[in-house]
């Protein structure tokens, strides 16, 4: 029989997991190893294209520029959101500022969900040995933060490698699943996952075998691999003071003091000091020096600090306090580092979980998930909330929120609206995320048109719009002609990804700007209503001016006049209070004189227009 697999497609290592009945296990390639390195060489000759895991990092010295690390650090993004990385990376990235980078090796380009692809499979391959059956299927696993497009990113790499991704599984969402702590009936838990380039923290709840996230918080760029980098940044500067040697310029030699700089981290967990040893590229001169562990751990403090604040703001946003956590799971390989786990303890005031090997825990749960997910398990579900708000351009640039920040996935939420100018044929649908009020704010996610709207006068048809956020946290996107029936449907895949420093900043940047959002907003939504409440008005004047007498028709142009006036000073009170006399001045003429249609027309005025 097919097997559905749980995939932990890692920033440093990769790892495929099964049920075994009811147990689920990481399934190791011929020599033991469960995990894979998430490295992809690429060759130059010979029949076979790419090596990957172990065989690709024995060639991340003698090849740099040809192997690919960290390559889910690129997944879903554009060059622009990696100028902060690009220095310390020897590869050439194409690109430019928001479309989705390519990795320039050799006369190749790759993007990174084809680079992801070979090591998806890779374990695909292995799995299939291990099981002696075909894999088609899995649940690949994701940071919580991740945004739509590094989602797609993710599932693209899935296809790519002949998979079908039954879902995008949130990593900490899948490790409470190892833990099989819906077993509890209710309860708070903080699960914080610190691997080799990412850290989360998130705050789930569980009731009655339920999960809902509460809250997520973390940072794409925060992991294991920047304490490599501080050890590697110290020899570096040890090395120019004392032999005026700059091994920054030597790709192979930074690749060897990252790999040296990384056994000396892990042996830290247990051991008080260790030597680390570099052979300068002069290939003779060998660099020595005793590292101690209350030495590692001042370089780190600062990092642990930041995902300290993680924690607290993830509590602050679900409205709780570290006591209020009834368990802390640890996740992720760098959690082994001794002080993580007292500074967590300390912080939540519990003994965390860290039971289960902290590597394998994601694969797991993902495991568990794909199993719940072909049927067999049929008792729990899994809720996860969306990190920004998501909606769509109006008239005058003003954002129409359809669904919330931190709303619960899957979810959907409809919209009726309508057009601006008689005979409107199409209509732009102009998706946008963000917590601000104007659409210039907030990132643009995408923008399509819905063409073969029946003619009608503006402010007639009406356009549904439909978001729907599938289990993925894949956005879907439909527009409706209610008339016509026509319709178009998008998934949305942003040209480019969004950090969680980025996520944040558009939080708090419309708390800041509050106030004076509210202000722009409340003036350009009273302008645009007038404006089609007087193209309505005047249209109706001339169409029934036979109806009126002239005392009525002087009233109502002077209340038009008004309004106008009122307009043109850009004081919204001053627009409100005119509008307001404007309908009172119309109010027997709308009611008494008009036709259907252009009744119709005015009650339509309150759809916002596209
Ligand atoms: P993950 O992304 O969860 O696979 O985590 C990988 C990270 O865990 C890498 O940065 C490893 O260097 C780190 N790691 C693995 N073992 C240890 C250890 N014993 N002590 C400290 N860090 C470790």
């Amino acid at each position: 029989m097919p097997q559905v697999v749980g995939i932990d497609l890692g920033t440093t290592n990769s790892l495929v997991a099964y049920m075994d009945g009811k147990t689920p296990r990481a399934i190791p390639d011929e020599n033991g190893q469960v995990a894979l390195p998430s490295i992809v060489a690429f060759l130059k000759e010979g029949p076979q294209k790419t090596l990957t895991g172990e065989q690709a990092k024995a060639r991340l010295m003698t090849h740099p520029k040809e192997t690919v690390y960290s390559v889910k650090r690129f997944m879903g993004k554009g060059r622009e959101d990696l100028e902060a990385d690009l220095q310390h990376l020897p590869f050439v990235f194409l690109g430019k500022g928001k479309e989705g980078v390519q990795i320039q090796i050799g006369d190749q380009q790759h993007s990174p969900p084809e680079i992801s692809a070979h090591i998806l499979s890779a374990l695909k391959a292995r799995a299939e040995k291990a099981l002696n059956t075909s894999v088609t299927q899995a649940v690949i696993t994701v940071p919580a933060y991740f945004n739509d497009s590094q989602r797609q990113a993710t599932k693209d790499a899935g296809k790519l490698a002949g998979l079908e991704v039954l879902r995008i599984l949130n990593e900490p969402t899948a490790a409470s699943l190892a833990y099989g702590l819906q077993k509890e009936k209710k309860g708070i838990i903080a699960v914080y996952d610190l691997g080799g380039g990412t850290f989360d923290i998130s705050i789930l709840k569980i009731n009655n075998g339920i999960f809902q996230v509460l809250s997520t918080n973390g940072d794409t760029h925060l992991g294991g691999d920047d304490f490599d980098q501080k050890l590697v940044q110290l020899i570096r500067k040890e090395i120019l003071e004392k032999y005026k040697v700059e091994i920054q310029d030597f790709p192979e030699t930074m690749q060897e003091a990252r790999l040296a700089s990384e056994k000396v981290k892990c042996a830290l967990s247990s051991e008080e000091s260790v030597d680390i040893t570099l052979t300068l590229p002069d290939k003779k001169t060998q660099y020595i020096r005793r590292v101690s562990r209350s030495e590692f751990e001042k370089l780190i403090t600062p990092l642990i600090s930041r995902t300290i604040d993680s924690c607290t703001q993830a509590l602050a946003d679900a409205k709780l306090t570290p006591t209020d956590v009834n368990e802390v799971v640890l996740v992720g390989g760098s959690i082994r580092v001794p002080l993580f786990k007292e500074t967590v303890g300390d912080f939540f005031q519990r003994q965390p979980h860290s039971e289960l090997n902290p590597d394998e825990v994601v694969a797991l749960g993902a495991a568990v998930q794909a199993q719940i997910l072909s049927g067999a398990i049929t008792d729990m579900l899994l809720l996860d909330v969306t990190p920004l708000s998501l909606g769509i351009e109006t008239m005058g640039g003003v954002v129409s929120r359809l669904i919330q920040r931190n709303a619960t996935i899957p979810t959907t939420a409809k919209e009726t609206y309508s057009t601006q100018v008689d005979g409107q044929r199409s209509v732009s649908i102009h998706v946008v995320q963000g917590e601000r009020e104007l659409v210039e704010d907030c990132r643009s996610l995408a923008k399509f048109n819905l063409t073969g709207i029946d003619p009608m006068p503006a402010g007639m048809p009406r356009i549904e719009v439909t978001f729907l956020i599938d289990a993925n946290g894949i956005l879907n996107v439909t527009a409706k002609d209610l008339k016509s029936g026509k319709e178009t449907t998008v998934e949305v895949k942003p040209t480019y990804g969004l950090s969680d420093a980025d996520a944040e900043k558009m939080i708090s940047a419309s708390m800041e700007h509050a106030k004076e959002d509210l202000e722009k907003r409340q003036w350009i939504e009273s302008k645009n209503e007038a404006e089609t409440v007087l193209h309505h008005t005047e249209k109706a004047l001339a169409q029934g001016a036979s109806l009126l007498d002239d005392a009525e028709k002087e009233k109502i142009e002077k209340a038009i006049a008004e309004l106008k006036n009122a307009i043109s000073s850009e004081m919204h009170k001053a627009v409100r209070e005119k509008l307001t006399a404007l309908d009172q001045a119309t109010q027997r003429f709308a009611a008494d004189l008009m036709s259907q249609s252009v009744q119709e027309a005015l009650q339509n005025k309150k759809l916002k227009d596209l």
